[in-house]
């Protein structure tokens, strides 16, 4: 079996790349255009690269993820998160190959406090959102074979995210102000990918299973009791982290830390439907979490050797 995977090396794309190896040859192709044409901003070569390589499954982490800067970058944002799902879809679809592709709890308002079901209707604040809500719309429309997961909140050892940017700002700074209103699940990328690959090998024996299923840990959090609880972790599990800066932090409502795009209050996703149709059990967001602190602390084994 051949996979081609885009976007290796996001947090969700490595992760990837780990845990598709045992289903086949995994091709992956990151945003440099080597060995293969893979620019997401040049979609109709995304084409040729498919139909060069005839995957029998393509995986799609690749996305425009910055916020904030889609809020000015529209055309970019669109291009990569909508336009170039397309042309991937057209393209998986004349070859018969399944389409996996990622999206967002972004999609919707954040209004109410019930979990976002499948069958909800979008309404995104941002255009981030809108631009994944056109990708997720244009992979469902023109790739029968489609897996589309929505997640929130994505974390992983590697890239930038939430984790890395409290650990360095509680080590520079005496005191942290984070928003609280805003209710969602810390995901980690391996989770996402682990769930990738066991959900891909089930549908590609029962097709039925195609279809739009949010993918995120279970439980909710807001954003400053995430911070706490990852600097509580930090400092139970090391020595360094206890020497850190940070002595006070505040929660703060969204409306006291404006940003160029809206955030969603309620991100909260309810993910049933994907663990009953593949029989998978979604773990608490806290072990996810304490694993990457405590991989984050660690010096490497050659200078604790
Ligand atoms: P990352 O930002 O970590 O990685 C995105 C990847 O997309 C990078 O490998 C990047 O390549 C690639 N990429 C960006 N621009 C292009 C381009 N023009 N052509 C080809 N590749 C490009 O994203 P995540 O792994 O965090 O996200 C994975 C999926 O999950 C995405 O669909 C995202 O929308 C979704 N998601 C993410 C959330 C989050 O909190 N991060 C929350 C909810 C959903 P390079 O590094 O070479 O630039």
């Amino acid at each position: 079996m051949k996979i081609l995977l885009f976007g290796k090396g996001g947090q969700v794309g490595r992760e990837l790349q780990r845990s598709l190896a045992p289903l086949g040859e995994v091709v992956a192709l990151g945003s440099s255009g080597e060995p293969w044409p893979s620019d997401f901003r040049q979609p109709e070569a995304l084409r040729e690269t498919v139909q060069a390589l005839r995957p029998q499954i393509i995986v799609n982490s690749a996305a425009y993820t910055a916020v904030d800067r889609a809020e000015t970058e529209v055309d970019a944002a669109r291009a990569i998160n909508a336009v170039a799902p397309r042309v991937l879809a057209e393209a998986a679809h004349a070859c018969g190959a399944w389409l996996v592709h990622y999206s967002t709890d972004y999609v919707f308002d954040g209004a109410g406090s019930r979990p976002w079901t499948e069958d909800d209707a979008p309404a995104p604040l941002n255009v981030y959102g809108q631009t994944k809500l056109e990708g997720e719309q244009a992979v469902r429309s023109a790739c029968p074979r489609h897996l589309v997961f929505r997640t929130s909140w994505v974390y992983a050892r590697h890239g930038g995210n939430f984790i890395r940017t409290v650990l360095r700002l509680a080590a520079e700074r005496e005191s942290l102000r984070l928003v609280d209103d805003q209710v969602g699940a810390p995901t980690g990328a391996d989770l996402i990918a682990d769930v990738t690959a066991h959900a891909l090998r089930q549908a590609i024996v029962e097709p039925r299973l195609a279809g739009l299923y949010h993918l995120s840990a279970s439980g909710e959090t807001s954003w400053f009791a995430y911070a706490r609880y990852l600097l509580d972790e930090a400092r139970r599990q090391s020595e360094v982290a206890r020497t850190m800066k940070v002595r006070t932090m505040e929660p703060i409502p969204s409306s006291a830390y404006p940003t160029p795009a809206r955030r969603p209050l309620n991100s909260r996703l309810d993910t049933r439907r994907l663990q009953s149709a593949f029989g998978l059990c979604l773990p608490p967001w806290q072990p996810g979490v304490a694993r990457v602190v405590e991989d984050l602390l660690q010096p490497p084994a050659w200078v604790r050797a």
